[in-house]
């Protein structure tokens, strides 16, 4: 394990967010904890916290010599049970920057010093309470947009995809000191069927790494979100699709900054899957030059989707400009939605089935609320987001994990190459041992400081 040399100090920092709030959180951590929480506090019947037991709480006030600074709760969890496995003190204060900050140079004053952003937690990680991928499943966590997403970052600070990338760990150290042992004894000598299960183990556990990197792009898109872009040309009923998908998930609404007269911005989910809704002005014949300013940014949301929603009027024939429209986005991801069957057709539908493939072209009624679900099961089988992928419920989608996770493959497939071709066993033997850091640097056994660093510096301050 990996040596860090500030463990000595005590540190401390607000762990609740800049700002007004109820209550707002000084924690500190260490082996002085509770001595410089001691120095700043007068708690009620005149008890220290030292001699206080651990997992309680304390009522009393933070003071300055004389000086109260704030009526406070303190929380005390003696090492090892605590979030650090450390001693660790939290003092529950009134919800003001200024009040808590007041608290926060008193515990600095009385020798704790400021944490670093995610120190507390990496802390965690130095005494072995949580690996180095849990530790990551926390930063997650917090910046969950989605409750599918927040479900698998709390599976992985469980420890789910730590226990199953350690029984592949596990399974993959045997096979090494099966090969090894074959290096180092070779009078054994080394037969077909040895050289056959050697293979077989190594394949089972290739196949068990593919599984998972599998997860990883349902795993980005439930943890980044995916842009859809609404287009179409004005009155096919644009607005009224945006709005019955924001309200058949009873989404979330917020309006993103940034939003223009031309372009609206909404912020969804479908199926769990955060979803950036932009609704295109759908002006084709621009008539001055804010309007072209507009068809150009239309042009550009519509190349940087990941799906457009191209909406035709069921109720009128199709037009040049919704051939001019189809023209432009094919290049894309497209679902061509027929909007308005409530209404008698007029459309010849042949034509988008021709150009989009009739699997990707449905038939809706958003003022009726009519096939939006069928529409949204779409959307999510065309981005090929599989929300209830099966690898033990685990998803990967965590950029590190997934590089780390394809080199291992690499190293696993290339060893199975070579039993194929009955190369030397010290290169299978070296393929496996790469493939076993490979493992051991997602979940932390083997690391090095600076990347530590970066994997920390994502946390806030206080975290
Ligand atoms: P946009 O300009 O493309 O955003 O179109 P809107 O959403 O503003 O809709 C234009 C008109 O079509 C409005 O009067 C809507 O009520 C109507 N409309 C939208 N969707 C439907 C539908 O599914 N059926 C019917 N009959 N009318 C619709």
């Amino acid at each position: 394990m990996y040596q860090y040399k500030g463990l000595e100090d005590t540190i401390a920092a607000i762990a609740t967010p800049a700002g007004q709030g109820g209550i707002g959180i000084v924690r500190i951590s260490g082996k002085e904890a509770i001595a410089a929480a001691d120095r700043v506090l007068r708690l009620y019947g005149g008890k220290t916290l030292v001699q206080c037991k651990s997992q309680t709480v304390q009522y009393g006030w933070a003071v300055n010599g004389d000086d109260i600074l704030d009526e406070v709760l303190v929380t005390l969890m003696r090492a090892p049970k605590s979030y650090t496995a450390e001693d660790v003190v939290e003092i529950n204060g009134h919800g003001g920057m200024t009040v808590l900050r007041t608290v926060l140079g008193a515990v600095l004053n009385a020798g704790a010093r400021l944490a670093l952003p995610g120190e507390f937690t990496k802390r965690a990680f130095l005494h072995g309470r949580i690996d180095l991928a849990q530790a990551e499943a926390v930063i997650d966590i917090i910046h969950a947009k989605t409750e599918n997403f927040l479900r698998q970052s709390q599976h992985q600070l469980k420890g789910e995809l730590s226990a199953q990338l350690n029984s592949i760990r596990e399974e993959l150290i045997r096979i090494y000191t099966m090969v090894e042992a074959l290096i180092n004894f070779p009078e054994d000598g080394i037969d077909a069927q040895s050289r056959q299960e050697i293979f077989n183990r190594i394949s089972v556990q290739e196949r068990g790494i593919v599984k998972l990197l599998e997860s990883s792009k349902s795993g980005r898109m439930l943890k980044e979100g995916i842009r859809i872009v609404i287009c179409g040309k004005p009155n096919v009923g644009k607005s009224s699709l945006l709005n019955a998908l924001l309200k058949e998930e009873r989404a979330i609404v917020t309006d993103i900054a940034g939003t223009t007269r031309d372009v609206l911005e909404e912020a969804a989910q479908i199926k769990g899957i955060p979803i950036a809704l932009v609704d295109t002005a759908g002006i084709l014949e621009p008539r001055d030059l804010i309007e072209e300013e507009a068809v150009k940014r239309s042009q550009l949301y519509i190349k940087s989707a990941d799906l457009v929603l191209l909406v035709l009027d069921h109720s009128c024939p199709l037009e040049g400009r919704d051939m001019v429209l189809m023209e432009q986005v094919k290049a894309s991801h497209v679902l061509a939605v027929v909007n308005k069957v409530d209404l008698d057709g007029k459309i010849d539908i042949s034509v988008p089935q021709k150009i989009f493939g009739q699997e990707h072209v449905i038939k809706i009624s958003a003022l009726e609320s009519q096939s939006i679900r069928e529409l949204e099961a779409k959307i999510v089988e065309v981005i090929h987001c599989d929300n209830n992928l099966d690898s033990h419920g685990i998803i990967i989608s965590n950029i590190r994990h997934i590089k780390a996770l394809e080199a291992a493959q690499e190293n696993l497939q290339g060893a199975c190459r070579l039993m194929n071709v009955n190369t030397s066993l010290e290169f299978i033997s070296e393929e496996i041992k790469t493939a076993v850091n490979q493992i051991d640097a997602i979940t932390g056994r083997n690391i090095d400081e600076d990347l530590l660093d970066r994997i920390f510096s994502e946390f806030c301050i206080g975290k």
